[in-house]
């Protein structure tokens, strides 16, 4: 199964992609999380797009390409992934394209979660994420059990800099001039579906499941 999640940050990409990746035994493939390990661990990289990443603007294609071409060339991702976050705009979804063409593969199916801009902003404001294995809580909808503390890990929640709510503003006005039109790219391509992002996760997880139509099981094993 290979799957690209698309929709405004903030949408739930990150929780519904791990959700899926479990079902469907495929990994999720998140270039701002590859983006933000890459600046935690200084790279050369890293140190290059750590500014970009604070303001909320894209970074630009050829890093952000190298950085998920290499990880697709990883083994688990063999068989299939969940691109979140990849690709952002025209220009990526065509070098997406000719990537998996190298590959010999193309991508079975696109999901675009959708959710107000206003909601975005109230939803990604009390966002909370743990550093070490990427969970994420909000202080409103999802706390976690207790304050600033991950229920899986233990590590110490914090909030992501361009999560502040002018960033928020400033990545939503990026994501409709840039990613937006992807809506449309992929509606052509016959491979789009729309899924209603708004509501607890479990009741997007089941739109999710249902909008792939027998691509995963129903149910995951562990709940
Ligand atoms: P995300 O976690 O997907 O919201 O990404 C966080 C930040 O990483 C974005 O605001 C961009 O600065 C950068 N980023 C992530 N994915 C991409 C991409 N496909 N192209 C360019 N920049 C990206």
């Amino acid at each position: 199964m290979r799957l690209i999640l698309l929709g405004p940050p903030g949408a739930g990409k990150g929780t519904q992609a791990r959700m899926l990746s479990e079902l469907g035994n495929v990994p999720q493939v998140s270039s701002g999380d590859l983006l933000r390990t890459a600046v935690r661990e200084k790279t050369a990289i890293g140190v290059q797009v750590a500014s970009i990443l604070e303001r909320g603007d894209l970074v630009s294609d050829d890093i952000v390409v190298k950085l998920i071409d290499e990880r697709l060339d990883a083994s688990d991702a063999r068989n299939g992934f969940i691109l979140d976050g990849f690709p952002r705009s025209p220009s990526q979804a065509e070098l997406l394209a000719a990537m998996l063409n190298r590959r010999g593969a193309g991508i079975d199916r696109v999901l675009a979660v959708m959710v107000p801009d206003e909601e975005i902003v109230k939803r990604i404001s009390g966002r909370r994420t743990c550093p070490n294995c990427q969970a994420m809580y909000n202080v409103t909808f999802e706390p976690p059990k207790k304050p600033d503390v991950c229920d899986k890990c233990g590590g110490k929640l914090y909030q992501r800099e361009d999560d502040a709510e002018e960033t928020v503003r400033h990545r939503l006005e990026v994501y409709n001039a840039n990613t937006r039109p992807l809506l449309d790219y992929y509606t052509r391509a016959g491979i789009l579906t729309e899924v209603d992002g708004v509501g607890r996760p479990e009741e997007v997880e089941k739109r999710m499941v249902a909008a792939l139509d027998g691509l995963v099981p129903q149910e995951r094993k562990h709940k």
